[in-house]
């Protein structure tokens, strides 16, 4: 540490030394280590005052943008634990004593300056312990999400108040039988309410009912209590299905309202014991859907209805979402250039952009406020939206070459959003010209709201020098700006044909 304590004495004292920011690692308070994945390689970014300095990380020269921003890929030295960056401005010393000092028994020119980063592996949580509770055991989930395994996939999203029967324990998970040979798996902090029995009584559906409500058809089925239950789309042909865990079909008629304009029809199998499905097929590809619970226990999945698009994408309602806010800056550039700071400043074109088009905008951020992914999602969801954008800007994990092929990549969860993911990547690459890294699946809450089309942009990778300078030019968010515009007319272009 003394190393350390003398550098940053002399930096501060030698005004013609070039000033070394590094943005990432980040070192954090109180003891000013940086904490990364446990890796052998790892990518360090920053930026350098004056650009036209001569840096060194641990010895190897790495290059600045003209701007003085640089990113390299350097192997990890974990037997020392730390980075040590070396600027030296670029001017003819000549050689004179009073343009050197001594330290630590080396001479040092008085136009270099050098920090020291140490680092450290992130911690690793400590075991759980096991809860004095024998299975079976009837608990009550405060909704959450149900996995494929303790830490596994998110496989199905229980609602609040659902009462299951737990059948064992692992790291912190607890374990629901949802069909014979099938589990999933909450973690405890989602369970409570836990009593001693070791059954529950399957609710059987007698009848379901379809009918048209303003905007959305509606699926009703009587259960008398909620239970579990997994719904996913399919596009081809175009269907919503659900599976209703702990459920027993005695289902001999179903009603449908002559006013319908989504649902086709409903077909109904039970191919597990205690598990029901319904296939709901569509006139239509899917626009989305919600379910609710009436107080009586009735299970009420709405299928949401195209959108009345007058000409263009007049009439069309989309969500715009600028990821992060508040104290969550999200990535961070070279020069310090926070996501949160860009994920707004575009958002305010493309809202400009569309409403122009006459489209009516709802955007969940208006101001460097930190909101809730789930307040986000509600805010596009009550105000009605018929489409939603979570705008962002990508960073790479520890360990990755950032040298590989990144550019733009576009998110979605499900099915029926893939279409909108595709059309609005599209454009960002017409309009970008970068890398085109093509749609993913990808887990991520932005994608996930089922009510609309919802899909996540990550435009560019704000880490990388050279898409910061991109990012801070001018003319980059009318650029993105028409690109979403465009691909929102894509989009809904393409699905007014497919009716
Ligand atoms: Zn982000």
């Amino acid at each position: 540490m003394n190393k350390i304590l003398l550098l940053l004495l002399f930096s501060a004292v030698l005004n013609a030394q070039p000033h070394i920011d590094v943005v990432y690692p980040r070192a954090m308070p109180p003891d000013t280590i940086a904490y990364i994945d446990d890796v052998n390689e790892n990518f360090i970014f920053g930026s350098v005052t004056p650009p036209n300095s001569v840096l060194r990380i641990n010895g190897i020269k790495v290059e600045l943008l003209e701007n003085g921003s640089f990113l390299a890929f350097l192997p990890v030295d974990w037997e020392n634990s730390y980075y040590e960056l070396t600027a030296t401005a670029v001017t003819s010393l000549s050689i004179d004593s009073a343009n050197f000092y001594w330290q630590s028994n080396v001479i040092v020119r008085k136009d270099s300056s050098s920090i020291i980063l140490p680092f450290t592996t992130r911690s690793i949580k400590g075991k759980a312990e096991q809860p004095d509770i024998s299975f079976p055991t009837l608990v009550t989930l405060n909704g959450g999400v149900a996995r494929t395994a303790p830490n596994g996939a998110y496989y199905l999203f229980p609602d609040k108040d659902t009462q299951v029967i737990a059948t064992g324990w692992r790291d912190n998970y607890y374990r629901f039988r949802i069909a014979p040979q099938q589990s999933v798996w909450v973690a405890s902090y989602y369970c409570s309410k836990f009593e001693a029995q070791s059954d529950i009584l399957p609710p059987v559906i007698w009848e379901a009912q379809a009918e048209q409500k303003q905007g959305w058809d509606e699926l009703k089925v009587p259960l008398g209590r909620k239970v579990l239950y997994r719904i996913y789309d399919e596009t081809f042909p175009n269907k919503i299905i659900v599976d209703l865990f702990g459920v027993i079909s005695h289902l001999d008629k179903i009603s449908y309202s002559s006013d319908l304009r989504s649902v086709w029809d409903i077909v109904w199998s039970q191919p597990a014991d205690e598990v029901v499905r319904l296939e709901i097929n569509l006139m239509h590809s899917c626009w989305g859907y919600k379910v609710d619970w009436s107080e009586d226990g009735q299970f009420i999945l709405s299928v949401k209805n195209p959108p009345e698009i007058l000409w263009g994408i007049k009439g069309l309602h989309v969500a715009i979402d600028p990821g992060h806010g508040g104290d969550k800056d999200g990535a961070i550039g070279p020069t310090r250039l926070t996501e949160k700071e860009i994920n707004l400043k575009i958002a305010g074109s493309v809202v400009e952009l569309l409403e122009s088009k006459g489209v009516q905008v709802t955007q969940t951020r208006t101001d460097d406020s930190d909101i809730g992914l789930k307040k986000r999602i509600h805010l596009a969801e009550n105000a009605g939206a018929d489409l939603l954008i979570s705008l962002h800007h990508n960073a790479l994990a520890d360990g990755t070459n950032p040298f590989g092929d990144f550019g733009t990549g576009t998110h979605y969860y499900h099915p029926f959003s893939r279409d909108f993911a595709i059309s609005v990547q599209r454009e960002l690459i017409q309009a970008l010209m970068l890398h085109d890294e093509g749609v993913y699946y990808n887990n991520l809450a932005l994608a996930r709201p089922t009510a609309m089309p919802s899909i996540l942009v990550e435009s560019a990778y704000i880490m990388f020098p050279d898409h910061e300078m991109m990012m801070l030019s001018e003319d980059y968010p009318a650029k993105i700006a028409k690109a979403i515009y465009l691909g929102v007319k894509e989009f809904v272009t393409l699905r007014k044909k497919s009716l």
